[in-house]
């Protein structure tokens, strides 16, 4: 199959609707990562995008809509509680969870009881959903297992011949998913960090708990509450260590290690501003404390690293506050929760 490359103009819009109606794949853009997008009412186009990524089918898809009002038809019922969450952050980086209603196929729910729903603030990303006039369910467009591409360039790397269009809409703001939330649940809970922070949560939902997958490992045997959250994800081709500590602990250790080792093949991934100080040839993701920055940078990084032909990377451990705590879940996940901490007793 030829993978079309439209551009974000009315023209290719609209021929992006039409092509989603019809039963198609497009790739589109949206302010967390880029989505692979099928009509979420559509089970038969849904199954497509399972195949086009190679992911597995017990992990369901978030419904993309770009008017609150779609949000009814998809649930059984609006709790006030996440019309008050829908109203403080929607449109935006943040997915609610809640009971589906029957017009949801099982291969968007992957045969849970409940629908994943967000409300995108990308302007781009509303005209497809008008386009299409259906709502979209979109995953981020990735081969399953590596890192979500966050411009058209990285999603035709890994979609070309396998769906029917790509649509640029230039980089994306945020560079990492939204926050999931479910609202099932009696308490509700972090499912998965992003944007909008646990702090911004509790503001309006008061109490939340925070899923054990999103800090750590699931144990064997523990059922995942985001089937997504436990696999080995966003990881590029190199074998990341996050080594926890300071700056120095991490020259220190480098230092030892690249005279053993291999140094052209191995990497760091560090802060801006670090690359003078440490050992091996580096790339950054943003300032030490600025999460942000490193939200919409690392990603791309850990796509620099394969194409710079990384084998091994040392990586510096980002904050896990407030919009950290996302860009901390990416990497420990990218890392395949390999972690040196030297301050560990
Ligand atoms: P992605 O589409 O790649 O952004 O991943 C969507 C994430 O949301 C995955 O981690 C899914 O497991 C999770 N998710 C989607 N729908 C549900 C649901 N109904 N219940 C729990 N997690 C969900
Ligand atoms: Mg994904």
């Amino acid at each position: 199959m030829e993978t079309l490359l439209l551009q974000n103009t009315d023209k290719d819009i609209a021929r992006a609707g039409e092509i989603l109606r019809g039963g198609g794949l497009v790739a589109i853009p949206t302010e967390t990562v880029y989505g692979l997008a099928a009509n979420a009412l559509d089970g038969a186009a849904v199954a497509k995008i399972f195949a086009a990524k190679g992911r597995p089918q017990d992990n369901p898809l978030i419904v993309h809509i770009s008017h609150l009002d779609q949000w009814k038809s998809l649930v059984s019922e609006i709790p006030d509680r996440a019309m008050a969450l829908a109203e403080a952050y929607w449109p935006g980086p943040l997915t609610i969870i809640l009971p589906k209603s029957d017009v949801i196929p099982d291969e968007v729910s992957a045969g849970l009881d409940t629908v994943a729903v967000r409300f995108p603030s990308m302007r781009t990303t509303r005209k497809i959903i008008d386009a299409a006039g259906v709502p979209l369910a979109a995953p981020s467009a990735n081969l399953s297992g590596s890192p979500s591409p966050t411009c058209a360039r990285h999603t035709m790397d890994d979609m070309r011949g396998r769906i029917d269009a790509v649509l640029d809409g230039g980089e994306c703001n945020f560079g990492v998913e939204s926050t999931v939330v479910t609202l099932a649940t009696e308490i509700p809970r972090l499912l998965r960090p992003g944007a909008v922070t646990p702090e911004e949560l509790r503001e309006v939902l008061g109490e939340i708990e925070i899923d054990d997958a999103v800090l750590g490992q699931l144990k064997e045997g523990v059922k995942a509450a985001s089937p997504g959250m436990k696999y080995k994800h966003y990881s590029p081709k190199a074998e990341i260590t996050i080594l926890k500590g300071t700056l120095d602990e991490f020259v220190k250790y480098t230092e030892l290690h690249s005279r053993e080792g291999d140094t052209d093949k191995t990497f760091a991934l560090c802060f801006d501003g670090e690359e003078e100080i440490i050992p091996l040839p580096c790339v950054t993701y943003g300032r030490e404390e600025d999460s942000l920055t490193q939200s919409h940078r690392l990603f791309n990084a850990l796509r620099e690293l394969d194409e710079q032909g990384a084998e091994k990377v040392y990586a510096r451990c980002p904050s896990a506050d407030g919009v950290g705590m996302a860009v901390y879940n990416r990497l420990l996940r990218a890392a395949g929760f390999c972690v040196i901490d030297f301050h560990d007793e």
